[in-house]
């Protein structure tokens, strides 16, 4: 059982160059890091288990170091699409919670960047309690290791879990530099996606930093009338605003950017509503992703009808807008969007 307030380092917070420092500051050749690092990246937890290391090292290694940065609380499994839903606890006390869904293409992981929230969306589950803390990157890269080692490879990352990840932009670009990395777990930037509710700054910087990584945005509504009545982020932001750095997003990394647009009823759902956010996006090399509403026990807003949906991305593809209607993985473990939280909920 790993304790996770001991003095050891965490060794998935590390760079692999960094990693190598280590060793050398040691006086371990460099290779031995190499050798850690791969063995980490392939789940494995216990420097027991890395045979190719003198028992010396080995024992060395278990005194200072921590393969570790979340400590598994528990594993729900849903009963109707195999989706896994995890308590990760990290340091200090706090908990995160992780998400495995099984897609025709492969293994997702959906993960968390911060304990809480503090965006204040008014019909999210995670930032009912505010902000917690921010995570490390190694606490965002062990909940990928750790859902692997116990689920199977996998191929995609979503940082779409609790909190925003450019409200803890430097650890997030660090944990996925060392997700990255070929000589661990070696994941292609293209299968990674970050969300974020539209923090304008950070999407300029992310750009330059990661412009293979897929950005998706959350816009929610067509008008800044509706999307401040939802989204406090629209106080700082216009649409108009919004829009203008997507657009020099989309020119200078040529990638398309994917709109989150969650059906509130009654709120942004209008068939009215779709022609004024068609207008919105028109000629942006983008795609809509439909997300009907999820309930969240303490809010009162409800999702669109699934047919309701289907009429009003008619109206966005009639318009020649590339959308899809996500598909929900989870809801009976409270796994879908908006519902992940940062302590153990009812189901
Ligand atoms: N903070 C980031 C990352 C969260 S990603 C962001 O805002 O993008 C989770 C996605 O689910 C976001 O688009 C979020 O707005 C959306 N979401 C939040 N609550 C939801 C709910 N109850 N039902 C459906 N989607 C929801």
């Amino acid at each position: 059982m790993i304790d996770l307030e001991d003095k050891k380092i965490r060794f998935k917070n590390m760079t692999y160059t960094e990693l190598c420092d280590f060793f050398v500051q040691m006086g371990e050749k460099k290779f031995r890091a190499a050798q850690v690092f791969k063995n980490m990246y392939r789940g494995v937890y216990d420097f027991g288990d890395m045979t190719e290391l003198s028992r010396d090292l080995r024992m060395k290694l278990e005194e200072s170091a921590e393969l570790a940065s979340v400590k598994l609380l528990r594993r729900q499994e849903s009963a109707v699409d195999g989706t896994k839903k995890y308590l990760f606890e990290v340091a200090g006390g706090s908990a995160v919670e992780s998400v495995f869904m099984k897609y025709k293409y492969g293994n997702t992981a959906c993960i968390s960047s911060q304990a809480g929230c503090r965006m204040g969306c008014a019909f999210c589950a995670s930032t009912v309690n505010g902000l917690e803390r921010n995570l490390n990157a190694g606490e965002i890269v062990d909940q990928v290791i750790a859902m692997q080692a116990d689920s199977g490879r996998i191929g995609h990352i979503v940082v779409m879990g609790t909190g925003e990840p450019f409200d803890n932009y430097d650890e997030l670009v660090r944990s996925i530099n060392i997700l990255h990395d070929e000589k661990g777990f070696n994941i292609g930037l293209r299968n990674i996606t970050v969300s974020t509710c539209g923090i304008l700054e950070k999407i300029y910087r992310f750009a330059r930093d990661l412009p293979q990584v897929n950005l998706a945005v959350s816009l929610h509504a067509p008008s800044d009338e509706i999307r401040r009545r939802i989204m406090p982020i629209a106080d700082s932001y216009t649409i108009s605003e919004l829009m203008s750095v997507c657009r020099e997003y989309t020119e200078a990394t040529h990638r398309r950017i994917t709109f989150e647009y969650a059906l509130i009823k009654n709120i942004n759902d209008s068939l009215e509503n779709a022609g004024e956010l068609a207008g919105v996006v028109k000629g942006m090399l983008c795609h809509i992703n439909l997300i009907p509403l999820n309930t969240v026990d303490e809010k009162d807003y409800r999702g669109s009808a699934r047919k309701h949906a289907a009429q009003f991305a008619k109206v966005l593809s009639d318009t020649g807008i590339e959308v899809t209607i996500r598909r929900e993985l989870g809801s009976d473990i409270s796994a879908a969007c908006g519902q992940l939280r940062l302590s153990e909920s009812k189901k």
